[in-house]
């Protein structure tokens, strides 16, 4: 089975589902890919902005939730390939399903990349327990165009905010790219006072 979808986010972690999120809300199509091994299921939150203490398997079903509800789909599955060419990517699925994309972004995590056809630059990991990085430009994009890194894979520090917020940057950049102009997602400033 084929089908076609804006954007493929290969990793449902926290910088997957954030990314997934801002572009559901942007109003491109999404699905978000996860084998379900988010180290968020080991964490337990102390540092994340306004918020005390939180599990990380319940920032998850959170971030899960948001995705949902903005009308992207997660699937419970691994990518075992993309393949370029003609201006799209070819997603390949466990089981052979595959799915088209206009973008994808690689939000894998700290484990090992296996996509052999994919031929983005990869580099040493920064951080002693990640096997690889993704080389990026300051925006998350790889040396393949129309793809774009967050999270850990792309050397941010293992923090879950700090990989969330690279995954909305990443969206905001494909979002902005898809629309011609740049794009944030902000409620109506108008309704806003100015800040002294
Ligand atoms: C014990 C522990 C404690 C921690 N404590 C804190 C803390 O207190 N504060 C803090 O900020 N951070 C903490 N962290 C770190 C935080 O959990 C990570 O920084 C964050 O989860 C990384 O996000 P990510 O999206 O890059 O990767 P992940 O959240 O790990 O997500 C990667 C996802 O990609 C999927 N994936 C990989 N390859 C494929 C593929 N080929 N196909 C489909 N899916 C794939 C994986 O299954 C996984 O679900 C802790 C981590 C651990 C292990």
């Amino acid at each position: 089975m084929t089908r076609d979808v804006d954007v493929a986010v290969i990793g449902g972690g926290a910088a997957g589902l954030t990314a997934a999120h801002f572009l559901a809300r942007a109003g491109l199509s999404v699905e978000v890919y996860d084998q379900d091994r988010s180290i968020l299921k080991r964490a337990r939150l102390l540092n994340l902005p306004g918020q005390e203490e939180l599990e990380g398997r319940e920032l998850l079903a959170s971030l899960r939730a948001k995705v949902d509800a903005a009308g992207a789909a997660t699937v419970a599955t691994k990518v075992n390939d993309i393949v370029p060419g003609g201006g799209t990517f070819t997603v390949t699925l466990d089981g052979g399903d595959t799915v088209t994309s206009r973008y994808v972004v690689l939000a894998t995590g700290q484990g090992t990349l296996r996509l052999a056809s994919l031929p983005v630059e990869t580099t040493e990991a920064r951080q002693p327990f990640v096997k690889v990085n993704v080389v990026t430009d300051r925006w998350g994009a790889t040396s393949v165009p129309g793809v774009w890194a967050a999270g850990v894979v792309a050397g941010w520090p293992s923090q879950a905010v700090a990989c969330a917020g690279s995954g909305a940057a990443v969206a905001i950049e494909i979002a902005s790219a898809a629309k011609g102009e740049f794009w944030v997602d902000h409620d109506d400033t108008s309704l806003a006072p100015d800040p002294e």
